[in-house]
């Protein structure tokens, strides 16, 4: 699946790191390394990364091709 990190809105929380951790790595304190094409195996993981994101930052390959950030809600 493809991604983009937005990385002027990401604080480096790293909660994406520790959800999904073969697609987000902290590179020292405040960047984040990812993987723009994670693997589909990583789907869940780096969907709930990217609920979990305080910011927002991660967005989602959607059906119709453009990148989202994923609706903010309670399910899971
Ligand atoms: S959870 Fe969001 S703010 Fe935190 S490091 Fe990941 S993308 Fe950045």
């Amino acid at each position: 699946m493809r991604l983009v990190v937005d990385l002027n809105r990401c604080q480096g929380y790293a909660q994406c790191a520790f959800l999904a951790p073969d697609v987000f790595a902290m590179h020292g304190d405040e960047s984040l390394l990812y993987n723009p094409q994670a693997p589909d195996d990583q789907h869940d993981n780096v969907v709930r990364a990217a609920h979990a994101c305080p910011v927002r930052a991660i967005l989602l390959d959607a059906m119709n091709g453009s990148l989202q950030a994923p609706e903010a809600s309670g399910e899971q």
